[in-house]
């Protein structure tokens, strides 16, 4: 007895996504036919796969096709293949959800703004929906290798569809495209058309490796006095890998590329290559133009696909390229590999290991030649993808110094540009030893940190290292061309001479009991304070040991948690600033008075708020700047400059901290407000 149709919803995103193509987002709506010709393709390379280890699934005398059947009466046109088909739940979770990460962050991106949905959506594969582009009507006819029972699925796109039992007398699937009425001037041509489809499978599809056959044509379709067409394929059949690269088109590659890769965008680069060395290999790799956060999930398979003489048995090899490769995607086809490899043969075996290593200096070579000759594109590139670069540098030893070469980092000469370690080296002036950096949240904010002031006086290149992975670059890559890499923010700074290093000396030994008691007030938060060698303009800096972690590092790590441990830093004075000079005085007059311990607290609050973190308790710095701006009101004379002759003084200028600091000086301490006052809180 035939089970009734059941019915199901798409999941909202699918639907979104028919909805858009649908109403034709797509130009190029014939690129259908790639789409279910190339999973059509997947399907038989899945069943071959399996067969390795379940030699029953293939029936006798297997000779996997892919069949065109256009109807030109009932305006239909079939594809079919004798792939691995998929059971009743497959079809369910596959045709009807969309699995894909990166096809879902894209609908997000859409639904966020709507203009310009047309190029987005471009980006993104919709690989069986694309039928909707030219059909009215879709009906899936599948039946899973390894089981008798077939289902058949159809829907109009437009919100549900319907699953049944149906009928195949064979493995595979049947696709029926109910197509729309023809409309050249929309993209919609006569896909009942043998000539079309000829046309269509040559430019799309002719690296498919199976047979695309159309049936052979009958007499009475063929007009008098010509010979019937007889069946036979439409594509070449060779894979691109095993063409003459000057053979192939960039129509072709980008053609494979969207098969493999599910990324409609264009790649950035294309490496064909083959040996015939110790191993036996053809490849074709291709760097995408687009990163894409799935790259980072800890679940992320590359798309490279291992072929052994033109048989699938691999289709997300991790075992071809080193993790931190693991965006490049493409095929490699090596005839020296066993067809039945396990992982672990994989990871073990000589002859991968070889190719591994040929096919990353392939990839390290082209990056290099990009740096050097296509710098725009190599810069476009490493905005997407340096991330995962910077991976290889920490973790793959054999190749550090190829990698350390290929990195790019932001830098205070010139906001917006790049540069190379190597370009840093060479523009670093008289009197600078080391390459500097700095580590921290974004380029704004390092731009107005305290600790790059003397830097900047001279005209230092400081690097600025946004990206989290910075912080393991920088540990694992110590030194570059006989230059020290040292942190701006890390350890003591002197960057004068040996004269001027005396005098700091000597100035440090007369501050030091100022020093060790501000120390004892901040003992909690602060190991040491001392005199810096890094201000000119701020009165204090926070800094680490050279061996202690960045403050970067330390608020990754802590993953935002208020209450994570921090280690103890380092506090800089500016001697020469008046702020910290008054602060002097008033301790000279009195180390026991508590202005002196307000300010201290004071300074290492805004020292945390100047490098871009919170003061430890937000709420005690919030009632100490409350109560030194009463009574720097109090002090104020009368005659104030109006507001904007004040707004117009050079920012952070010292004058109006001296103020503030000889006003405090003057009144009492910030904690103790005027008993008589009006409360403001509450
Ligand atoms: P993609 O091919 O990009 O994964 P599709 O929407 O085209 O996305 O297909 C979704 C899934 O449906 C495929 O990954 C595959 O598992 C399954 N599928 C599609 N077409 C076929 C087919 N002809 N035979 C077997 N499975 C298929």
């Amino acid at each position: 007895m035939p089970e009734q149709a059941q019915q199901f919803t798409f999941q909202a995103e699918v639907q979104r996504l028919l909805d858009l193509v649908i109403h034709s987002l797509y130009t190029d709506k014939e690129i259908f036919l790639r789409e279910l010709v190339s999973n059509a393709s997947d399907a038989i390379d899945r069943l071959q796969f399996e067969a390795l280890t379940n030699p029953e699934l293939l029936p006798e005398g297997h000779e996997p096709k892919i069949r065109l059947v256009p109807d030109k009466e009932r305006r239909t046109l079939t594809i079919e293949d004798d792939g691995i088909g998929m059971t009743r739940d497959e079809v369910v979770r596959n045709i009807g959800t969309i699995a894909r990460s990166g096809t879902r962050e894209a609908l997000e991106q859409l639904k966020e703004k709507a203009e310009g949905a047309g190029q987005l959506i471009g980006q993104f594969g919709v690989g069986f929906y694309s039928s909707f582009m030219v059909a009215e009507r879709v009906e899936l006819v599948t039946r899973k290798a390894g089981t008798d029972e077939a289902v058949r699925w159809t829907s109009s796109g437009d919100g549900s569809f319907t699953v049944a039992e149906a009928q195949r007398d064979r493995p595979g699937t049947t696709i029926t495209l109910h197509l729309k009425a023809v409309d050249t001037e929309n993209g919609i041509e006569d896909f009942t058309d043998r000539w079309v489809l000829s046309r269509l499978v040559r430019q799309h599809a002719d690296f498919i490796t199976y047979p695309i056959v159309l049936p052979a044509e009958k007499a009475d379709e063929v007009p008098e006095g010509e010979t019937p067409e007889p069946e036979k394929p439409l594509n070449s059949m060779k894979p691109i890998w095993a063409r003459p690269p000057a053979e192939v088109t960039k129509e072709e590659y980008a053609d494979f590329y969207r098969q493999i890769a599910h990324d409609w965008s264009e790649p950035l680069e294309t490496i064909h290559t083959r040996s015939e060395g110790l191993v036996e290999f053809q490849a074709v790799l291709f760097l995408p133009s687009r990163g894409g956060t799935e790259l980072y999930y800890p679940g992320f398979k590359p798309s490279l696909r291992l072929y052994v003489k033109r048989m699938l048995v691999r289709e997300n090899s991790e075992e071809l390229l080193p993790r931190w490769l693991r965006w490049v995607r493409g095929a490699v086809d090596s005839p020296d590999l066993p067809l039945n490899v396990s992982r672990e043969m994989l990871q073990s075996d000589r002859h991968v290991r070889q190719i591994r290593r040929a096919l990353t200096r392939k990839v390290l070579d082209t990056l290099k030649r990009l740096l050097e000759s296509e710098r725009p594109k190599y810069e476009a590139f490493w905005r997407e993808l340096g991330r995962a670069v910077k991976e290889g540098v920490e973790g793959d030893f054999e190749n550090r110094d190829a990698l350390v070469d290929l990195l790019l980092f932001g830098s205070s000469r010139e906001a917006e540009a790049l540069t190379t370690l190597a370009e840093y080296v060479e523009r670093i002036p008289e009197g600078q030893a080391d390459v500097w950096y700095l580590t921290g949240a974004s380029r704004e904010q390092m731009e107005s940190s305290p600790a790059l002031e003397a830097f900047r006086d001279r005209g230092w290149e400081v690097l600025y290292l946004t990206d989290p992975v910075d912080e393991l670059v920088v540990q694992s890559v110590t030194e570059f061309r006989g230059k020290r890499l040292r942190s701006a923010a890390k350890g003591a700074v002197e960057l004068d001479g040996a004269e001027k290093k005396e005098e700091g000396l000597a100035r440090e030994k007369e501050f030091e009991p100022f020093l060790t008691s501000l120390q004892k007030r901040l003992d909690t938060w602060v190991k040491e304070v001392r005199l810096s060698g890094r201000l000119t303009r701020s009165p204090a800096v926070l800094v680490v040991a050279e061996h202690d972690y960045s403050p970067q590092l330390e608020r990754l790590m802590s993953g935002g948690r208020r209450d994570a441990i921090r280690q103890r830093r380092i506090l800089e004075l500016n001697a020469a600033h008046p702020l910290v000079q008054g602060l002097r005085r008033r301790w000279d007059a009195g180390a026991e008075d508590p202005v002196v311990g307000d300010y201290a607290e004071l300074l290492l609050g805004w020292s945390l708020l100047a490098e871009g973190s919170e003061p430890h308790d937000p709420v005690r710095f919030t009632q100490l700047v409350a109560g030194l701006m009463e009574t720097a009101l109090d002090a104020a004379p009368a005659a104030a400059p109006p507001a904007a002759e004040v707004a117009s003084e050079p920012a952070g200028a010292t004058g109006s901290s001296a103020d503030a600091a000889g006003s405090v000086r003057s009144g009492g301490a910030v904690e103790s407000p005027d008993p008589e006052a009006p409360k403001k809180e509450n």
